[in-house]
């Protein structure tokens, strides 16, 4: 099996059709997405219709939960909070009804999906230290636990049996090939990064492709047009740091 792995799209619907471009190229069997489709960029819908077109299997983020209702806003800082409030009055009946029956975890064949951590999904965390990414690995009962939310791409492999970390990969040339075994004391952490909001410094949408039979997570970089994301944020009355930061990948 081909998987996609999608996080993080923020409704930058320029850095989505960039990336299903070249998924398009990649004999890709299924689509999943790791949450936050909505928030900060200016076309939530046509985002949220593009993962469906797909048939990808989604697990809600933060903002997605904001967005309708689930989430108390003072959870967000001021620029995210009127990212939130805007997205809202942009949403269709059927796009708040998709978003509001997201779950928080799912299991897809050997991969757990969740936003921030497994072990409390309704609370977006950061796994972003190794004591958080060890709680998400004892409780995951698949070979790999997939999670976004920080926005920076990473592959652990930890060794359940013996509770220690084999390998942290967080180098982009490293990140674009990495060879998993398919053993039952071993998980994986796999954060593909951001389509639609990276922030490790790279501003190219970032996303994952997980082969199954090759054994091998490839965490994949693709330009796309970052003026057009611009100048729609700013069109849109958004709050202009959130414009500002798609060019610099903060
Ligand atoms: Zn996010």
């Amino acid at each position: 099996m081909r998987y996609a792995i999608l996080s993080d799209i923020h409704s930058n619907l320029e850095a989505l059709n960039a990336v299903l471009e070249v998924l398009g190229t990649e004999a890709i069997d299924k689509h999943l997405c790791l949450g936050d489709v909505v928030g900060y960029g200016a076309d939530p819908s046509a985002c949220l219709s593009a993962l469906q077109e797909r048939d990808t299997l989604v697990v809600g983020g933060n903002h997605d939960l904001a967005c309708v209702g689930k989430l108390p806003s003072d959870w967000f800082h001021s620029a995210a909070r009127q990212a939130i409030d805007w997205t809202r009055r942009q949403l269709s009946v059927s796009d708040v009804d998709y978003l509001r029956r997201l779950p928080l975890t799912a299991i897809e064949g050997p991969l757990s999906l969740a936003h921030g951590t497994l072990q409390r999904p309704e609370r977006f965390e950061y796994l972003l230290d190794l004591a958080a990414a060890w709680e998400s690995v004892s409780i995951c009962t698949t070979l790999m636990c997939l999670v976004g939310h920080t926005h920076l791409p990473r592959v652990v492999e930890c060794d359940r049996r013996a509770r220690r970390f084999n390998r942290v990969v967080t180098s982009s040339t490293e990140l674009g090939e990495v060879a998993f075994r398919d053993d039952a004391a071993l998980c994986y952490i796999v954060n593909p990064g951001s389509v639609g909001q990276p922030r490790d410094g790279d501003p190219r949408a970032s996303f994952a492709i997980i082969d199954t039979d090759r054994r091998q997570v490839a965490v994949r970089r693709v330009a796309y047009d970052i003026k057009t994301a611009q100048q729609k944020i700013r069109r849109a009355g958004l709050p202009e740091f959130l414009a500002a930061r798609l060019a610099v990948g903060r």
